[in-house]
């Protein structure tokens, strides 16, 4: 989960970061209150989840409550990227800033690390300095074990050649954001300019903190950090069903149990697709191990719910959970919906292999459910489900 700017600030204060005062609004009058507060100037800072605001124009200095206004009410409703701005920061002005620096901690996938990147050319264009001048981005690996400590800082700070005069500061800057990293759960956190402003100190001027959603049972405060209102409203309703739901932009809808078998459903529907209209996966949808008739009406209410969806594809293959109790959970299912008054009336194309197969299947064809149609081949139900939409 990507933060926003203000709430990776707070994280940041929460463990000793330096950062500036700001708060949050969202209606340009409110832009005047928060000004007088920071004694009469503030810089308004656009809140959305993407880089280059500065450079799009949603980072401006108010050097009175009233221009905080004027400037509060240009930025919101503004378009950077995309992402419509729905929020300001009302930010407390830095001294003047004589130099902007870069500091990271991300985990590298790759190298099945964390790394650490610094550079003294921060400010607006990291990307570019990456690219172009690779030698002025420090890149240190972090053991996962041993953490950042001020002995470690300063060989990150000094990797990156840090001046003097600041590479102290520096390097407890860089102990403390790697207690934010840690203790938050993060995937990546990044400061983006680090300022070294008027009266020597560095400051955290722009944050961007990225939180590990596999951390969330141990994380209990950082549900409150959801942007409920950008949230998928289907994946909301699974992710409060406990269902393991992605939406995608297709017409076939996937259910499956275990993450890998789904993953090749998405593909082989997609590619069975490109016969029929180029229709795709509308989903993925895990419904695990335990595929009761309660988890699979809870997967089929989500996916019938979806208006794109067009057919929908069951794809089990039988393990602990055997066919049987699954073929008995799809019927039980679809009474389950009606019962609930449910307008179940997407055609469903069941595939059942693995452990009783056969009786599974004997299960769906005794019950003869209008809608639902039985391919005992992966490859087969997929271009039949495909074909179905396509339809549609
Ligand atoms: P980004 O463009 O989305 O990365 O937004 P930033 O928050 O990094 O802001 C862009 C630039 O605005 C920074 O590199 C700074 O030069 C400048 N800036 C940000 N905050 C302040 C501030 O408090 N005072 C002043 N004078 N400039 C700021
Ligand atoms: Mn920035």
């Amino acid at each position: 989960m990507d933060l926003f700017e203000y709430q990776a600030r707070d994280l940041f204060a929460k463990h000793g970061v330096p950062v500036l005062a700001g708060e949050v609004i969202d209606t340009p009058e409110a832009a005047r209150e928060a000004t007088e507060r920071l004694g009469g100037k503030s810089v308004v800072k656009a809140q959305v989840k993407v880089g280059g605001r500065g450079k799009a124009g949603g980072v401006k200095l108010a050097g009175t409550p009233d221009e905080a206004v004027a400037r509060a009410t240009d930025i919101l409703g503004m378009d950077i990227k995309g992402h419509t701005v729905h929020k300001v920061m009302i930010a407390e002005t830095a001294p003047e800033i004589l130099e902007e620096y870069y500091v990271s901690y991300l985990l590298d996938r790759t190298n099945r690390t964390f790394l650490a990147m610094a550079s003294v050319a921060g400010g607006m264009d990291i990307e570019e300095v990456a690219a172009t001048t690779p030698e002025k981005l420090a890149k240190v690996p972090v053991d996962a074990n041993e953490g950042v400590s001020i002995e470690k800082a300063r060989e990150i700070v000094a990797q990156a050649q840090f001046p003097a005069e600041v590479a102290e500061k520096v390097a407890e800057v860089m102990v403390t954001l790697w207690k934010t990293f840690i203790a938050e759960d993060a995937l990546l956190v990044e400061v983006n300019p680090l300022a070294k402003v008027a009266n020597g100190d560095v400051i955290a001027l722009d944050g961007k903190v990225s939180l590990d959603a596999n951390a969330e049972f141990r994380q209990p405060e950082h549900e409150a950090l959801e942007d409920k209102d950008a949230a998928n409203p289907l994946e909301a309703a699974a992710k409060a069903k406990g269902l393991n739901y992605v939406k995608l932009d297709g017409q076939v809808g996937i259910i499956g149990n275990g993450a890998g078998l789904v993953m090749s459903t998405l593909d082989v529907v997609a590619y069975a697709g490109e016969n029929h209209d180029n229709v795709k996966p509308a989903n993925f949808l895990d419904i695990g191990g335990g595929a009761s008739a309660e988890v699979m009406a809870n997967g089929l209410e989500i996916i019938l719910g979806d208006p794109d969806v067009k057919s929908v594809f069951v794809n089990v293959f039988g393990g602990i959970t055997a066919c049987d109790e699954v073929a008995k959970g799809i019927v039980q299912a679809l009474e389950l919906l009606k019962s609930k008054g449910e307008d179940v009336n997407k055609p469903l194309v069941v595939r059942l292999d693995g452990n009783n197969a056969e009786l599974g299947r004997q299960i769906l064809s005794d019950a003869n459910h209008p809608l639902v149609q039985r391919v005992d081949t992966m490859d087969g139900a997929a271009d039949k489900a495909a074909e179905l939409a396509a339809a549609k």
